[in-house]
C-alpha cells in the first residue's frame, strides 16, 4: 500500500514520501503528514531480536512506501555505521529506577544525529527519483544541536548546499565551536543578531519567498529543510522508541506488551511526536511525558489548552530547548482537530498574528496520552548532582530537565509503570553547565580542562567530536542581522 502525505493546512495538497522529504515545508506554510499512520507488521518478539538496522527498516518502510527495498536499506547502511561509537546505536542505560537511552553516540553527540545522519541519504534518493537535476540547498535554523548535526551530516555530500544560522548568544561555547569549525566546501554558518524564533521564523520567510524561489530556481538551485519539520527527520525518530521496546523485552526487564512511559526533554516537540507516533504504530506506551525548561509554553498548553507565545524569552542551560513556537506541535493540533486542516490554519493564523490560540475542550480531551511539567534552572542542576552523587551517572542538562520532570509525574500520579527517558546529549556537550551543577569549584576551569575533569569523574571516555574541535580552526566568521538573512543566502550562492 502507497502511504501519501497531506499538508496539516489545506486539503487539497498530496504527495509521496520522497516528495514531502524533498519540499520540507508544503507550499501553503503546512507540515506534511502521514494520511494516517501505519500499524507495526512485526511481532513485538520478532523486534526483540533485531538490530537498529533491522528496526530502522521495519519501521521506516511503512512510511516511506516509495522507496524501494534496496533504497531504504542502503539509506540506513550508510546512516547508521562506524560514525556512533557504539554497535548498538542507541543503548540503553538503567539508573535510579528509570532508563536512560542514550541518543547521543553519533558524530555530533546529540540526539539530531539519530535522524541528521540518515537524512542527506534519504534527500538525494528523493531527488534521483523525482528527476530533480537543482542542487538542493539545506537552509536550518537552530537552537544549537541541529545546525552541526546537520552540517556533519551534509559536509561534502554532492549535489547538496547547506547554509544554518544560528543565534549568536543562544548557544553553548561548544556548540559554537562546532560549528564555526566545520569543514566542507558547501557549508556555511552564520550566527544572527537574535535569538532561535528569530532564526526560525527567519528561515521560514526565506522558505516562502516566491521570489527567491524563482532566482533560484533559474540557477539551479532549489531548498530544502533539515529542519525537525522535515518527515525525513520525524520518520528516523520513531525507531528508536520501537527499538527501546525491544530491548527492554529481549533484557527481560518487561513482559511482551506490557506498557512503559516515555518522558522526553521538548522543544520544537519532533522527538516527542515521534513517540506519539510510535504509539499510534501499535507500540505500548502509556504516558508521553514532555518535558520543558522555564520557557515552559508547553506545560502551560497542557494544563490549559491555550498556546500562547506572548511571554519572555528565557536563556537556559538546556538551549535546545529555548523555544516559544514549537513547530511539530501543528502537527499534533492538526490530529486532534480530526485531521482538519481548515480548522489548523486558523488556529495556526491566530498564532501567527496574535502568538496565542485556544483550543476546544474536545480537542484536549484528545490529549489524554501526553502529560506535561518543567523544570526549572535550579533543579537541573540539582538532578545532575543528585542522579551523580546517587549513581555515578552523568547526565546533561536537557535529560535533566525529563529527569526531574519524570520525578514530579511519579510524585503526582503515583504511577509506577516501567519509563524510558530520552537522553538528547552527551554531558561532554554542555560541560560547564553540567560541572557546575556537581561542584561549583570547577568555576575557574577552562573548558576544556572541564572535559577532562568530567572524563575522570564519570569513568566516560572523551567523545571524538570533542576531541576534534580542540584545535580546529575556526572557518565560519559571519554574523548578521536578522533582516539580512536572504542577502547571506544569496551571497554564499552567488545569485
Ligand atoms: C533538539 C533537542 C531537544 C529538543 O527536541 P525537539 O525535537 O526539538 O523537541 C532536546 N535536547 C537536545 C539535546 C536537543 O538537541
Amino acid at each position: 500500500m502507497n502511504l501519501l502525505y497531506k499538508s496539516t493546512r489545506s486539503g487539497d495538497i498530496t504527495v509521496t514520501a520522497s516528495q514531502a522529504i524533498l519540499k520540507g515545508l508544503s507550499s501553503d506554510g503546512g507540515l506534511f503528514v502521514p494520511t494516517s499512520i501505519p500499524k507495526l507488521d512485526v511481532s513485538l518478539k520478532d523486534l526483540a531480536g533485531m538490530s537498529y538496522q533491522e528496526t530502522a527498516y521495519e519501521v521506516m518502510k511503512l512510511f516511506l512506501t516509495d522507496f524501494t527495498e534496496e533504497e531504504l536499506k542502503d539509506c540506513i547502511k550508510k546512516a547508521y555505521d562506524s560514525k556512533f561509537d557504539t554497535e548498538e546505536i542507541a543503548p540503553l542505560v538503567k539508573a535510579d529506577g528509570a532508563y536512560f537511552l542514550e541518543l547521543f553516540h553519533g558524530a555530533t553527540i546529540a540526539f539530531k544525529d539519530m535522524a541528521l545522519s540518515i537524512l542527506p541519504h534519504l534527500l538525494i534518493t528523493s531527488a534521483r527519483k523525482n528527476n530533480v537535476h537543482n542542487e538542493i540547498v539545506i537552509l536550518t535554523a537552530t537552537s544549537g544541536d541541529t545546525g552541526k548535526a546537520a552540517l556533519a551530516g551534509f559536509a561534502d555530500v554532492k549535489g547538496t548546499r547547506i547554509i544554518v544560522f544560528y543565534p549568536k548568544d543562544g548557544v553553548s561555547p561548544i556548540q559554537e565551536k562546532q560549528m564555526v569549525t566545520q569543514k566542507g566546501e558547501n557549508t556555511h554558518v552564520i550566527g544572527i543578531k537574535g535569538n532561535f524564533d528569530d532564526a526560525q521564523t527567519g528561515v521560514k520567510n526565506i522558505f516562502g519567498d516566491k521570489e527567491l524561489e524563482k532566482v533560484m530556481n533559474d540557477a539551479g538551485f532549489q531548498f530544502s529543510s533539515a529542519n525537525s519539520i522535515n518527515i525525513g527527520r520525524l520518520v528516523p525518530q520513531i525507531v528508536y522508541y520501537v527499538y527501546s521496546y525491544a530491548m527492554l523485552l529481549k533484557n527481560e526487564e518487561i513482559a511482551e506488551g506490557e506498557k512503559i512511559n516515555v518522558v522526553v526533554p521538548t522543544g520544537n516537540f519532533g522527538n516527542i511526536l515521534a513517540a506519539y507516533y510510535a504509539k499510534n504504530m501499535g507500540l505500548p506506551i502509556n504516558k508521553l511525558i514532555c518535558a520543558s525548561n522555564e520557557n515552559k509554553v508547553l506545560f502551560d498548553f497542557f494544563t490549559t489548552g491555550t498556546y500562547d507565545r506572548n511571554r519572555d524569552f528565557v536563556l537556559t542551560s538546556s538551549p535546545s530547548m529555548d523555544i516559544l513556537i514549537s513547530s511539530n506541535l501543528e502537527r499534533l493540533i492538526y490530529k486532534i482537530a480530526g485531521s482538519d486542516a481548515e480548522k489548523n490554519k486558523n488556529l495556526m493564523d491566530s498564532l501567527k498574528t496574535t502568538g496565542k490560540y485556544d483550543i476546544t475542550p474536545e480537542m484536549k480531551a484528545e490529549l489524554a496520552d501526553f502529560y506535561g511539567n518543567f523544570t526549572s534552572e535550579e533543579e537541573t542542576a540539582q538532578t545532575i548532582k543528585n542522579l551523580y552523587e546517587k549513581t555515578g551517572y552523568v547526565i546533561d542538562t536537557h535529560t535533566a530537565v525529563a529527569a526531574n520532570v519524570y520525578k514530579k509525574y511519579a510524585a503526582d500520579t503515583k504511577d509506577d509503570t516501567k519509563t524510558v527517558i530520552a537522553s538528547t546529549a552527551s554531558p561532554f556537550k554542555f560541560t560547564r553547565s553540567v560541572m557546575d551543577a556537581i561542584d561549583t569549584k570547577y568555576d575557574s576551569m577552562t573548558d576544556f580542562e572541564l572535559v577532562d575533569e568530567l572524563s575522570r569523574i564519570s569513568g566516560v571516555t572523551v567523545p571524538q567530536a570533542i576531541e576534534e574541535i580542540r584545535t580546529a580552526p575556526v572557518r565560519h566568521k559571519t554574523v548578521c542581522e536578522v533582516n539580512e538573512m536572504t542577502n547571506e543566502v544569496k551571497k554564499f550562492l552567488g545569485i
